[in-house]
């Protein structure tokens, strides 16, 4: 994973309308990791903080909206992945009137990091781990509330519900705001990279991350995304999109394309190697039918974090044995 960027770089902050605003926490590379600032009444949400890197540059963000650290209500993380709620600690720490909201499955290990840590480390490695991401400020639990299926709460008398929205990970929610039609999907719809857009409009595709993909939890997710009729999805990775139908086909298809390769490499003894070559592949050849305007060396290096994220949660979903079941 690439180095987080210095604390010092000015946030991106750009205004979508409906008093939601899309922060740049500056992870790994420029539009590659959004918060969303939500505002409502004179006080404020965030969803998805970044790491703790990010905090400086998303207060700074509040600032410019005119509000202090006490305005903020909620802090919410659609899931406990680092490059998500990484940051929600230190968040707590700096803002004395928030509350974190977070998955019923995830909330334990905002108040104990120690695994999620451990998690990370397995994944990127010790050091890697340490450079992205820094420390982990535990949360205290008397300020953190669960939020299970159909959860809503209130921002300025703004309601805003919650949807289990398994696949990605079991400790995932998404978050639905009716007032603007929109929903903050974290990575449940997926990847869209800016630079991978073409004539066609946004480029889409799933995150399988260890060690909790699921594809037909995936995809009955992503159905009931749709479900809703949104205008827009607001993704982490990176804001907004609003061509639901066909990016929602587009993600369809493509975890069909990841379940066929990782089955035909299961039992295999270069499984590990045909999984990395076969997400690098597919994920090009996505980008190529979908037209991106950039040179193939380029789209791989754009990919590559998520080749080696893809190829590793296909391997734990793999050995989990569930594939064999379903076929
Ligand atoms: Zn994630």
């Amino acid at each position: 994973m690439s180095d987080a960027s210095s604390p010092e770089t000015p946030p991106v902050l750009e205004d979508l309308g409906h008093g939601i605003a899309a922060i740049d926490t500056g992870f790994v590379r420029p539009f590659f990791d959004a918060s969303h600032l939500l505002i409502e009444g004179g006080r404020a949400a965030f969803v998805d903080v970044g790491t703790i890197h990010s905090v400086p540059g998303l207060l700074a963000a509040l600032g410019a909206k005119g509000l202090p650290p006490e305005a903020v209500d909620w802090v919410i993380v659609t899931h406990v992945h680092l490059d998500h709620a990484g940051g929600a600690g230190e968040m707590m720490r700096r803002l004395p009137n928030a509350r974190l909201v977070v998955h019923p499955r995830g909330a334990r290990h905002l108040v104990d990091p120690s695994k999620l840590w451990a998690g990370a480390s397995a994944v990127f490695g010790e050091e890697a781990t340490r450079r992205s991401y820094g420390a982990l400020v535990p949360v205290d639990p008397s300020r953190v509330v669960e939020a299970p299926d159909g959860f809503v709460l209130q921002l300025g008398g703004r309601p805003l519900e919650f949807l289990d929205t398994p696949g990605h990970a079991r400790h995932h929610f998404c978050v639905w705001d009716e007032a603007s039609r929109s929903m903050f999907t974290g990575d449940t719809f997926g990847l869209s990279y800016r630079e991978l857009a073409s004539e066609r409009g946004a480029f889409v595709l799933p995150t399988t991350t260890p060690v909790q993909f699921e594809p037909e939890a995936l995809l009955a997710s992503i159905d009931r995304l749709v479900a809703r009729g949104p205008r827009a999805m607001l993704l982490t990775h990176y804001s907004r999109v609003v061509e639901v139908e066909r990016l929602a086909g587009d993600l369809v298809r493509e975890v069909g394309e990841l379940v066929a390769l990782g089955r035909g490499a299961d039992g295999r003894p270069d499984r590990a190697a045909r999984l990395r070559e076969g997400v690098a592949e597919l994920q090009l050849g996505w980008a190529r039918d979908h037209g991106t305007p950039l040179p193939d060396d380029r789209v791989g290096e754009l990919l590559a974090v998520d080749v080696e994220l893809n190829a590793q949660g296909l391997e734990t979903w793999l050995d989990r044995g569930t594939t064999r079941a379903a076929r």
